[in-house]
């Protein structure tokens, strides 16, 4: 599958990144994924499950955005810019043609997970200290 080796290198490319930041555990993924890529994001969510294990993204979760390409009408010439294929104009039913759109995968953000919070202020939310924002006024 296409996707495992478009992961493959996402996951080297954020076990980079968390090295330069020196991070222990990656928390958040963000992948930016072009409509032209050809990447399908099931099977690029199936590739991160399948090969996250014993990475620094281990317990990461991995967020998709599509990266929307530009259509244009044949007919009408109104332009869409969309994040899936569509082929049917929804102005006039014409058929659209591609314009332009991105064929790259990038990693947009990779969030490493920080320091445990402080055990004093979790304990006191375990034990309904903070009822709300309001609640000794
Ligand atoms: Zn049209």
């Amino acid at each position: 599958m296409h996707e495992i080796g478009l992961m493959q290198s996402a996951l080297d490319a954020v076990a980079r990144v968390a090295r330069e930041h020196n991070l222990e555990r990656v928390g958040r993924i963000v992948l930016r994924v072009g409509l032209l890529s050809g990447a399908a994001p099931e099977a690029l969510q199936f590739a991160f499950d399948a090969l996250r294990a014993g990475t620094v993204a281990a317990d990461a979760t991995l967020e998709i955005e599509i990266v929307p390409a530009r259509f244009q009408c044949q007919i009408c010439k109104a332009e869409f810019e969309l994040a899936q294929f569509e082929f049917d104009c929804a102005q006039c039913g014409g058929q659209l043609a591609l314009r332009s759109g991105s064929t790259e995968l990038v990693l947009a953000t990779v969030e490493g997970e920080g320091p445990a919070e402080p055990p004093n202020l979790a304990g006191a939310e375990q034990a309904g200290v903070f009822t709300g924002p309001h609640a000794h006024s």
